[in-house]
């Protein structure tokens, strides 16, 4: 199937025309668009660019594969990580706790994904409605919540007000960065938000994102890499206000941010915290190309000495493979323009992404037990954020293999 790309002129929140690259990172295939090696010659690739609007500050992609296009068979679900249901149990607890919605008060929670949040209420506490376009709404389907398998916009947000009456409660987790007309989204939001309603989201933070160099985090399925200024923009557009925040370590895709959102003209007051950070962001230069050409130059730092690392374990006769084949991975091996010539192997457990070749790189996917008796002795770790997890647990390290760690620091472990 051939992949079909639009190329977006201008700012997805502000509609400005004051696009900036600000980082390059080649042309890549979608992440997630692991392949059979008999189907390497059809591949695709499409710019992978960071742009910013300076004018709102949204950091984003203009290069939008389309995503009914994305070929993606490796069926994410969440409530296989015991972490992430433990941190979404923390979310609802705390909001039930916090905000006190009326009993029997509908809940919604948008890309609900096999059901992980909507199963963190207490039995009967609120009215649950899940929102889900993707094969995954099926196993909430099955666990019995009501699910609606069509993407989240202004007009079915209207559907779902004059059916299900509005929400004091909507959550929507990892699910804002990928949606590419995002106001519409928005306006759904305020539409079906009750009047002392709170809409919850969490997402990477762009400014985390750029301090740590977590660079990986840019693929073609991210559309946007969010910070409150940008948000601001968006949320004034549409009678939204945000209100409060909160960080947290764990997240789907590692640290986020929690942002409280309600109406405009909500009785919430806006926390001293969100005005905080509205002037950090201003001081840190959210707005600035010069922060972004900064960050280019040390993701810049970082390849040539991952690079660097790699020659030299090879240069003393080591062998090299690599950890793991989450889609980030990807973008940092084709960034690298790394090949099977450098990795000889990826080790990965998902049974789906064995004997397939990774995006764009084309190394060989095996078998954990494979990786084991091929006699590697150092892999790249491409999960580099489980690090503690695999140091602890892995096979690999009990039998003295090492780990080549990318991010945020290179280094060599143990
Ligand atoms: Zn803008």
């Amino acid at each position: 199937m051939t992949m079909r790309m639009r190329v977006r002129t201008t700012c997805r929140i502000c509609g400005g025309s004051h696009l900036v690259r600000t980082l390059d990172l080649g042309a890549q295939p979608p992440s997630n668009s692991f392949l059979a090696p008999a189907d390497i010659a059809a591949e695709q690739a499409f710019p992978l660019e960071m742009h910013l609007c300076t004018d709102c500050g949204l950091s984003q992609l203009v290069h939008i594969v389309y995503s009914e296009d994305i070929f993606d068979d490796y069926l994410y679900l969440s409530s296989t990580s015991r972490a992430l249901c433990q941190h979404y149990q923390g979310l609802i607890d705390g909001a039930l706790a916090r905000f006190e919605p009326p009993a029997g008060a509908l809940a919604v929670d948008i890309g609900c994904n096999d059901g992980i949040m909507l199963r963190r209420y207490p039995d009967g506490r609120c009215r649950l409605l899940g929102i889900e376009p993707s094969s995954a709404g099926k196993y909430a389907r099955e666990a019995g919540f009501e699910v609606i398998d069509q993407f989240f916009e202004s007009g079915l947000a209207e559907r779902l007000a004059a059916s299900h009456g509005r929400a004091a409660l909507i959550t929507a987790t990892n699910v804002f960065a990928h949606v590419d007309d995002i106001t519409s989204f928005a306006a759904g939001v305020r539409t079906l938000l009750a009047d002392d309603g709170v809409f919850i989201i969490e997402f990477p933070y762009l400014v985390d994102m750029v301090e740590r160099l977590y660079f990986d985090t840019i693929y073609h399925e991210h559309l946007c890499y969010l910070a409150l200024t940008p948000l601001d923009h968006l949320f004034a557009k549409v009678g939204l206000r945000a209100f409060r925040f909160e960080r947290t370590e764990v997240g789907a895709s590692g640290p986020a941010l929690r942002l409280f959102v309600c109406r405009a003209e909500s009785g919430r007051a806006t926390e001293d915290s969100i005005t905080a950070m509205r002037a950090d962001e201003q001081a840190w230069g959210i707005t600035d190309p010069a922060r972004y050409r900064d960050f280019a130059a040390r993701v810049e730092q970082i390849r040539d000495r991952i690079l660097a690392l790699i020659a030299e374990v090879k240069a003393k006769g080591g062998r090299v493979g690599a950890y793991g084949a989450p889609a980030k991975g990807n973008t940092l091996l084709n960034y690298l323009k790394l090949g099977p010539a450098d990795i000889e192997v990826v080790a990965e457990n998902n049974a789906l992404k064995v004997g397939k070749v990774t995006p764009g790189s084309h190394i060989p996917i095996v078998g954990d037990d494979s990786f084991l008796a091929s006699g590697i002795d150092t892999a790249l770790l491409l999960t580099w954020n489980y690090l503690d997890f695999f140091l602890a647990n892995s096979e690999f390290i009990k039998k003295g293999g090492k780990f080549i760690v990318p991010l945020p620091d290179v280094k060599i472990v143990p």
